[in-house]
């Protein structure tokens, strides 16, 4: 049986950047996904047929923030696609508040960059093109458990294979989590995201909006810098509105957008094609067991109206290996030790602390009630009036507290 340091079970952009991350550890490291990740490069055209959108931008893009981007920087390279955005702006359909927070304010040269998730994929590929330490395993996990002292990780086809660490970056639905007997804490009241490319009558101007619509979140992405009037948008509401806003023809769609931020950010021309995701959300309090860690999505999955869920997934990362390299610094195997502890102790009061944010904006901005309509907005306009408290929450945005 094939025996390796670090196992890592999924490569999703979690999987993939610890893997690119450790590859000049020493470690003998097996990578394990059902899916290959690829790299692909691509052109971000938009043709336009009335009210449909042609464009070639993929439908899953992500924010990534500044701390994140000097994280792939380190570890690999720039994603192709990277468009910086310097602001963010964010208001309320029912009510007339606004707030906008700058790079400038927390002192960064952008906020994030609004990346296509497999031009992340990408760069990540090609890091660990070569890399002798790191072999892909193209299996789906079907066991998982300890067998003397390492962990026998099984698949469905072909032979099992040891390793003194597993890391489950398997996602929100983690076959490891469940084989090792975590068990996460899940709420689900039924909601979903839809995802798409928008035309708009005019710029975005490298701003990052955010509306509170009547049905929930909506975020407008700007997605390319050459096309500077495209927006990625990511809609979350519950799933039976999701599915009546997917059902509308191009044209409805279109009108149903622009009612919500016509006032802000102008009209929408023409949508692409629209596709939809459960949203999960859920935090699993014991993420560590001897031999077994888990990272990224297999950890916690949260609302993505603040866009941080992959934020947090690199953050991670970064933690995971900054700990495993002090072990092996130290002359000791990664697969036990107190700096599990450690990786807990840094990681879950961050994990909670945004999960529980995402949480309280999407609760209250959930609510038409005219008092909670009337005290939201003045908060916001409170909030927007007062710089100190504008310059960390644009820290925090950035990453770079
Ligand atoms: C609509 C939407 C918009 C979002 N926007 C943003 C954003 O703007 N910014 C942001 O930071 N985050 C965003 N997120 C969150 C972000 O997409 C996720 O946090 C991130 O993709 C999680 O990555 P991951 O690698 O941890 O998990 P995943 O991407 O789920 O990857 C898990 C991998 O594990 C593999 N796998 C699963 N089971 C097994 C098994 N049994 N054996 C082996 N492999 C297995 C899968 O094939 C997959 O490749 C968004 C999420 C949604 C739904």
């Amino acid at each position: 049986m094939s025996q390796f340091d670090v196992a890592i079970a999924g490569a999703g952009l979690t999987g993939l950047s610890l893997a690119a991350a450790l590859r000049d550890s020493g470690l003998s490291i097996a990578l394990i996904d059902p899916r290959a990740p690829t790299r692909r490069s691509f052109g971000l055209t938009p043709e336009r047929d009335g009210t449909e959108l042609a464009s070639t931008v993929p439908p899953r893009v992500s924010a990534i923030n500044q701390r994140s981007m000097n994280f792939l920087r380190r570890i690999a390279s720039m994603p192709e696609h990277a468009a910086p955005y310097t602001r963010m702006r964010v208001w309320d359909q029912l009510g007339s508040a606004q707030m906008t927070f700058d790079a400038a304010d927390a002192g960064v040269e952008a906020l994030g960059y609004i990346v296509p998730n497999d031009a992340v994929s990408s760069v990540l590929v090609e890091a660990l093109d070569g890399a002798e330490s790191a072999r892909f395993h193209a299996h789906e996990i079907t066991s998982c458990g300890r067998q003397d002292q390492s962990m026998r990780v099984g698949f469905e086809h072909g032979d099992p294979l040891l390793a003194d660490l597993v890391i489950g970056a398997d996602g929100g639905n983690s076959a490891v989590r469940q084989m090792v007997g975590m068990r996460p804490l899940q709420r689900d009241d039924g909601q979903a995201a839809l995802v798409t490319t928008l035309l708009l009558d005019r710029s975005l101007a490298a701003t990052a909006s955010q509306c509170f619509t009547e049905v929930g979140p909506l975020a407008l992405l700007p997605v390319s810098t050459a096309h500077p009037e495209l927006a990625s948008i990511v809609w979350s509401a519950p799933a039976a509105e999701i599915e009546r806003l997917l059902a509308l023809a191009p044209d409805e769609f279109c009108q149903a957008v622009t009612y919500c931020i016509a006032d802000e950010v102008g009209e929408v021309l023409a949508c692409d094609q629209r596709f939809s995701f459960p949203l999960r959300r859920q935090f699993t309090p014991q993420f560590v067991k001897p031999g077994v860690v888990l990272a990224g999505d297999a950890a916690h999955a949260i609302h993505p109206l603040g866009g941080q869920g992959v934020n947090l997934g690199f953050a991670d990362v970064e933690k995971l290996v900054e700990l495993i390299n002090a072990e092996l610094l130290a002359g000791h195997a990664p697969g036990d030790g107190r700096w599990l502890r450690d990786y807990v102790f840094d990681r879950a009061p961050h994990n909670i602390a945004v999960a529980t944010v995402m949480e309280a904006f999407n609760l209250l901005y959930g609510q038409s009630n005219p008092a909670l309509i009337f005290l939201r907005n003045r908060g916001m306009r409170i909030t927007d009036s007062l710089p100190l408290l504008k310059m960390q929450i644009a820290r925090l945005a950035s990453g770079m507290f």
